[in-house]
């Protein structure tokens, strides 16, 4: 893999002597996306496939894994857009119940839907647990990256990221993966990837490529400059809570994370008018949504979860600005409440 990989736009390439090369439509595959799947398996440890989007990886895992009538177990407190689609599926006579991710998959689920770090309320997964549940496994690992850890080594089956966030990391483009070992796993998700076509196109595919060159020192360097922060809003008297997998380690995210704990935490001020006068008077971190880029952002969750989060939680995603600067900046937006 190289930056220096071909962007091939082209939606089709000739069959060879009458039969089909190894691309010749590009909702199956294109020659740009099988390179970025080769790199993203090889940090995986498995074969990868991209989406057009974390939710388009989401939706094609479930109805590769699912079928009407079934059990999905999610784990209480994930993220907020997975639950909303895994609900929506329940109109197709899905089954979905919630469950406490630090603990066993209840016993009849029939697919298994673990996230770590968990965004907003950053718990972690017992993946030993997980594994050892006879149903499929899938984690949503967006907020660890396979810088800090590789799910398939502990047994989980699929895992999944938004690779819109830490992957390609600069919050310019709209990307998600699934990866897993399984051969026929893999045929299956990509069976039903052609079928329904949201494949990742070509210049994602490239940006992705590019952005996989810094990913080790981008995730290292905002675990460093997440935990000094979670630190230092710990010690703040305006913050109330701080969550950041980290901070008194949380013992499952000290046990799987290698070499940090990642770049995502949240905090909470008294209430959602507190919260919404800290984000819009941060100067250098942006106030917008998303995460995992290289410029810091800060975002009210109550505008969008309601009560499912308390109302002055602020989700805030660490870059790679200076550590000091940083902390200038929360300080002082702090001050407006
Ligand atoms: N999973 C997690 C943990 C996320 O934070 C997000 C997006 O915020 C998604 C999945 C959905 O990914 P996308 O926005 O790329 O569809």
């Amino acid at each position: 893999m190289t930056h220096d990989s071909a962007l091939d736009r082209s939606t089709i390439w000739p069959y060879e002597d009458g039969e089909l090369g190894a691309v010749y439509y590009s909702r199956n595959d294109h020659p740009t996306g099988v390179a970025a799947e080769q790199a993203i398996g090889e940090l995986e440890g498995g074969r990868a496939l991209l989406f057009s989007s974390g939710m388009a990886a989401t939706t094609t895992a479930v109805l590769t894994l699912a079928s009407p009538g079934k059990t999905l177990a999610f784990a209480a407190g994930g993220y907020y857009g997975t639950g909303k689609l895994f609900e929506a599926f329940g109109r197709w006579g899905l089954r979905i119940v919630e469950f406490d991710q630090t603990g066993s998959p209840p016993a009849d689920a029939d697919l298994v839907w673990i996230e770590g770090p968990s965004n907003p309320f950053l718990t972690f997964p017992d993946l030993e647990a997980a594994a050892a549940h006879p149903a499929p496994v899938i984690m949503d690992a967006t907020a660890s990256t396979p810088v800090l850890l590789r799910p398939l080594d502990h047994g989980i089956d699929v895992v999944m990221h938004s690779a819109t966030k830490y992957l390609a990391g600069h919050h310019d483009a709209l990307l998600g993966v699934l990866a897993c070992r399984e051969e026929a796993t893999h045929e299956a998700l990509h069976r039903t990837r052609t079928q329904t076509g949201p494949i990742a196109g070509p210049d994602a595919a490239w940006l992705l490529l590019r952005s996989l060159k810094t990913l080790e020192l981008r995730v290292l360097r905002q675990s460093e400059t997440a935990l000094e922060l979670a630190r230092r809003l710990a010690g703040h008297p305006k913050v109330e809570t701080v969550r950041y997998p980290g901070l008194e380690p949380d013992p499952l995210a000290a046990k799987y994370l290698r070499r940090g704990f990642g770049g995502l935490l949240s905090f909470d001020v008294a209430d959602e008018q507190a919260a919404r006068r800290v984000e819009s008077s941060t100067e250098l971190i942006g106030n917008a949504t998303s995460l995992g880029g290289v410029d810091t952002t800060i975002e009210g969750r109550f505008r969008w979860e309601g009560e499912r989060v308390p109302p002055g939680l602020l989700r805030l995603s660490v870059g790679l600005e200076d550590e000091g600067v940083l902390w200038a900046d929360l300080e002082q937006a702090l001050e407006a409440v």
